[in-house]
């Protein structure tokens, strides 16, 4: 079960385009795994054009997103089980979603050994202001204790993990602020492997904006 989902602010960033390719692709994953998010961008989507179509812009208000929310029905969930080509022969790629699959190199990832129980392996977008990453954890191992200098977000693919504030699933789409001292550590039976986004350590005005969007809607 999912129990941490991204702020609607981002949410909202996100259907209107504006969020870069590394912050995308970790709301993108999340909503591989969240329909309630999925429905939510879907409707903000439609309900978005056409309010930018409008002249004046004002800020969104909470009473606004929320009726926006409120708002959503049902809509179909676009069919992300057609086959996609598989040419990445790393052994963690079948267990990934297939979005995620899409974004694996040709042959073999290239796992670097960040702590006895920990790897990391970059995945290349072409994106300058972030690092985008796959982290495995082996079963019942244990990140080391660290420090983030820019905010990274997190998003569980397969097993879960745990910190201090809480378990995490597949799906859950954690956010992590500079400064923020943790020490992750898998459950005892699967290992973990997340997605993760990592603000590179000299765009912090950038990332800031990405997370603290102003908003410019107008109520039609
Ligand atoms: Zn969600």
């Amino acid at each position: 079960m999912i129990n941490r989902h991204p702020e609607p602010d981002l949410l909202v960033e996100y259907a209107s385009g504006s969020l870069s390719t590394a912050p995308c692709i970790s709301v993108t994953t999340h909503l591989q795994y969240c329909k309630q998010c999925s429905d939510s961008v879907k409707s903000l989507g439609e309900i978005g054009g056409e309010l930018l179509a409008t002249a004046e812009a004002v800020p969104v208000s909470d009473e606004l997103f929320d009726r926006i929310l409120e708002g959503v029905e049902s809509v179909e969930v676009e069919d992300l089980s057609q086959a996609l080509p598989r040419q990445c022969s790393d052994a963690v790629s079948p267990q990934l979603p297939e979005f995620v699959q899409r974004l694996l190199p040709d042959g073999e990832l290239s796992w670097r050994r960040l702590s006895p129980s920990l790897k990391v392996a970059p995945l290349s977008v072409g994106e300058q202001e972030y690092e985008l990453a796959l982290h495995r954890i082996d079963a019942g191992g244990k990140a080391p204790e660290h420090d983030h200098h820019g905010k990274e977000i997190t998003v569980v693919l397969t097993g879960s993990f745990s910190d201090e504030d809480g378990v995490y699933q597949p799906g859950d789409f954690l956010v992590r602020e500079p400064g923020n001292t943790h020490r992750p550590f898998a459950s005892r039976n699967q290992e973990c492997i997340c997605l993760s986004v990592l603000e590179a350590p000299i765009k912090l005005t950038g990332m800031k904006r990405i997370l603290n969007p102003f908003l410019s809607f107008t109520p039609s």
